[in-house]
């Protein structure tokens, strides 16, 4: 697209709510950049879907840290802004949006050796720049120096209306009203977290997707973007 001569190596911060769509956009994003996509939500999904299958107690912060040390987790582009997530060299991409991950992940991503060790491997991620990088406390806490923040929100309503439509094209049966109720347990977990809870940053730019349009969200985080990273 171009992009790649005309701007300089950035980061890229992308923050939101469960549902909210920063990984469909902020891949897109990443692929007209020709940056690196980060979905730092995989690599604590990751996590949570190992120590489930370890059976693993998810409130014991040092088994689950201990655990943690001996993961690898990598984020893979895979091309036309597709991203595989190899857990310990196994391609787990299409285990960490299951309902168990999902009911599981906020709890493994609130124990502070965990996020520890998690921002430690997203910061070093990030060095070099050239980064779009997805998450929760990513401009708050993980990149504040970050050239672009956004904080891409949406109803609870639309947000749970996307998670329910993922779900069900990825063959999950289930109901509307137990996403809803997931999501936001998910986001009040996130919210009143001690450690880099779920916020939006002073400087991040906010945007609104309920009524919006993959395009439109797009098109803005694009216009922004340009115009930063030149
Ligand atoms: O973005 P996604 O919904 O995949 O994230 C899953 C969970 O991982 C979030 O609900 C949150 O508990 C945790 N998370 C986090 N910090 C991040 C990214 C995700 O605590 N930077």
């Amino acid at each position: 697209m171009g992009d790649k001569q005309s701007t300089k190596r950035g980061i890229v911060a992308v923050d939101g709510p469960a549902g909210a769509g920063k990984s469909t956009v902020a891949r897109i994003l990443a692929d007209h950049l020709q940056y690196l996509y980060l979905d730092t939500g995989a690599m604590y999904r990751a996590l949570a879907y190992k120590a489930l299958k370890h059976g693993i107690d998810l409130r014991d912060d040092e088994s689950l840290a201990d655990l943690l040390k001996d993961t690898e987790i990598i984020l893979q582009g895979q091309g036309q802004g597709g991203v595989q997530v190899r857990l310990d060299n196994h391609d787990v991409t299409d285990e960490l949006r299951t309902p168990s991950v999902n009911a599981s992940v906020s709890q493994v991503a609130g124990l502070k050796t965990v996020r520890t060790e998690m921002v430690r491997r997203q910061r070093h991620l990030a060095e070099n720049g050239g980064v779009v990088m997805d998450g929760r406390d990513i401009g708050t806490f993980v990149l504040p120096e970050a050239d672009v923040k956004f904080y891409l929100t949406a109803s609870l309503k639309a947000r749970s209306q996307r998670r329910f439509d993922e779900l069900a094209r990825r063959g999950y049966p289930v109901e509307f009203r137990r996403i809803q109720e997931e999501i936001s347990h998910r986001d009040l977990l996130d919210e009143s977290r001690h450690l880099a809870p779920l916020a939006q940053a002073h400087d991040a730019i906010r945007i609104d997707s309920t009524d919006m349009e993959v395009e439109d969200v797009l098109a803005r985080m694009l216009a922004v973007c340009r115009q930063r990273l030149l």
